[in-house]
């Protein structure tokens, strides 16, 4: 048979060569498979075996594998049960195995052995080529795969478990459960814990010098340990009994061991009884969607193991802030401000809200500091309707039935908002809500509700009863108390410091979040529309006209079916006599309600310095 040509970059590597790879489908090695090939140099042999993982149309299509060449190498011998060899030490130079090359670098090692085999007629071709070799970050030299002793916890038997938690944990959104599901199919080794770097958690084991036992304190133990700088609490092997004083472990913790039973942690595991009882099992989990495989998956792991529970009820899943055009945000790109300039600028409530009203729960937040402010200015709106509604008395809790009607018709707006955010707050997901607020807070309470309770709360002139006017100041309370209380998951800090301001010292953290009140129902709610457009109407002539807002107006009609709200409307618009339906005299400006057309209109009569 003719000798098997191999193109290699690494043939330092020669020494570690575990197998020949040959594709299956490749004419040119038909009858090589199953058969054996020798190592150039070494003289031993290495079986030939077809694998998909040849490329027939890289170098000669014959492939060398070789212990830790590459990734492809390591799960090569993995696949094939091969046994390895180790080249390369961890100091960067070659290994016994090696023969007459060891202990040279492993780039001196490479020109030796090309030499060599050019003596020997071994080379038949010598051509660059580029490649990419993995670096180390900071050194920027070429890293090497150098099999170590490690710590591992198992998972592999895990697997069935972890799906039939992964499956019965509730998610917020749901969709972001299959992040998880796949990462636990994807595991097929256990979890290698131990890390050798100097900033980490210490792993507090220690080796006793006599018989290499490695020895762990006694749990219970509360306390941090650092090995590698302390003695043992104990100084017998638990072994052999020697009393030759032990070494200290040093390497690390990955960093995902402790964090994964940080929740335990908080809750008071090993620490606080009453408190763990009383929190295992009710807690949920909120979390970015980047470390579903790390930290959500490893925590269930963890506490499986420990406690043969899973972790949490429930994990609600945010998504990333991603750059305007919805791009990864990263330093190299230069399109990821730090966000403390814009939290100082438009404060952190402005700064969470945006996020809320941006995208749906899971999804990527867009980032853009037009639309942040655009959020500071509803902050500043909020602050400002509860300053306006902070001049008038808190009356005692009135019954639903004393109130004006439009009073009632105002709460039964507030339980229709309460009814449409309801649903969407039950799954955690805010974002709808948010948007819901934020239009009845400023779109009907802030223009149409203060605007038109204005004239009777402050009662300046005497013309409201006082039953009304308390009417009035009950139902500007009540509606605040809703939108901070709906408000404040999202903009903790403005609305607590209202509601502490306003109704309650110990904050509005401890309230009830709120629900639709069954009693907030009223008939005028089919005339809602119609109320604001006709509102809109009276703004618009004034504008059209060059009339002030606050210009009174001597004589309007509006439709028969708003004559429940006379008395705020006459008050809010500045309407001396106030008609329904169609004037019957002349003088009359006509102002159709609907700017899209309609059947409906206002009549208005000019003020008299404006008079056509
Ligand atoms: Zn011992």
């Amino acid at each position: 048979m003719e000798p098997l040509k191999i193109a290699t970059t690494r043939p330092e590597l020669l020494c570690a060569c575990g197998a020949v790879f040959i594709h299956p489908d490749d004419e040119r090695y038909r009858g090589y498979a199953g058969k054996k090939a020798k190592v150039p140099l070494f003289d031993f042999e290495v079986p030939i075996i077809e694998s998909p993982t040849a490329q027939m149309d890289f170098g000669t299509g014959a492939l060398m594998v070789c212990s830790y060449g590459d990734m492809a190498d390591v799960m090569a011998f993995r696949d094939f049960a091969l046994k390895p060899i180790a080249a390369i030490s961890p100091d960067g130079t070659m290994t016994e195995a090696a023969g007459k090359y060891a202990g040279l670098p492993v780039a001196e090692a490479r020109k030796r052995i090309i030499e060599d085999l050019k003596k020997k007629g071994l080379l038949f071709k010598q051509e660059p080529t580029i490649q990419r070799v993995p670096l180390c970050w900071r050194s920027k030299t070429p890293i090497e795969f150098i099999a170590m002793d490690e710590f591992y916890l198992k998972q592999t038997e895990f697997v069935d478990k972890m799906l039939e938690i992964a499956n019965n944990t509730r998610f917020f959104p749901p969709f972001h459960r299959q992040i998880l599901i796949d990462w636990i199919n994807r595991v097929s080794v256990d979890w290698p814990i131990s890390r050798r770097r100097y900033y980490g958690t210490e792993i507090p084991v220690w080796y006793c010098n006599a018989c290499g036992e490695a020895v762990v304190p006694e749990p219970g133990e509360l306390r941090y340990y650092q090995p590698w700088r302390e003695n043992p609490p104990f100084d017998k092997c638990p072994k052999c009994g020697a009393s030759e004083g032990f070494r200290g472990e040093e390497r690390t913790f990955d960093t995902w061991m402790d964090s994964s039973i940080s929740g335990l942690y908080i809750i008071g595991y090993l620490r606080d009884e009453e408190l763990f009882k009383k929190a295992f099992g009710n807690v949920i989990r909120p979390q970015g969607k980047e470390i579903v495989r790390t930290w959500l998956y490893y925590s269930l792991l963890r506490t499986y193991q420990l406690l043969g529970e899973p972790a949490f009820k429930e994990v609600w899943v945010s998504g990333h802030v991603v750059d305007e055009k919805g791009e990864k945000m990263s330093k190299s790109r230069g399109n990821s401000p730090p966000p403390g300039p814009f939290i100082e600028k438009y404060g952190a409530d402005a700064m969470r809200l945006f996020g809320v009203l941006e995208a749906g729960l899971g999804s990527d937040i867009r980032f853009s500091e037009e639309r942040l402010g655009g959020v500071a200015r509803f902050m500043t709106k909020l602050w400002n309707i509860a300053r306006f509604i902070s001049m008038f008395p808190i009356p005692e809790r009135m019954d639903f039935k004393d109130l004006t009607p439009v009073d009632q018709w105002i709460l039964a707006e507030t339980n229709k908002m309460l009814e449409t955010i309801t649903p969407e707050c039950e799954v955690l997901d805010f974002h709808k809500p948010a948007i819901e607020l934020r239009r009845f807070a400023w779109s009907f309470f802030a223009d149409h509700v203060l605007e038109m309770l204005k004239g009777r709360a402050f009662n300046s002139d005497g013309q409201f009863s006082e039953l009304v006017q308390q009417s009035a100041w009950f139902v500007l309370h009540e509606v605040l108390k809703v939108i901070l209380k709906a408000l404040a998951p999202m903009t903790p800090f403005i609305t607590d410091s209202i509601y502490r301001e306003l109704y309650n010292k110990k904050g509005i953290h401890r309230e009830q979040y709120p629900i639709p009140v069954d009693e907030w129902k009223s008939e005028l709610s089919g005339l809602t529309d119609l109320v604001l457009q006709t509102n809109s109407a009276f703004w618009r002539f004034k504008r059209e006209n060059n009339i002030s807002l606050r210009q009174g107006l001597p004589e309007a009609y509006i439709p028969k079916s708003l004559r429940p709200w006379e008395a705020d409307l006459k008050a809010m618009h500045g309407i001396e006599k106030l008609g329904f339906g169609s004037p019957t005299t002349n003088g009359f400006h006509e102002v159709p309600i609907y700017e899209s057309g309609g059947k409906d209109s206002l009549f208005v009569r000019f003020p008299s310095s404006s008079e056509e």
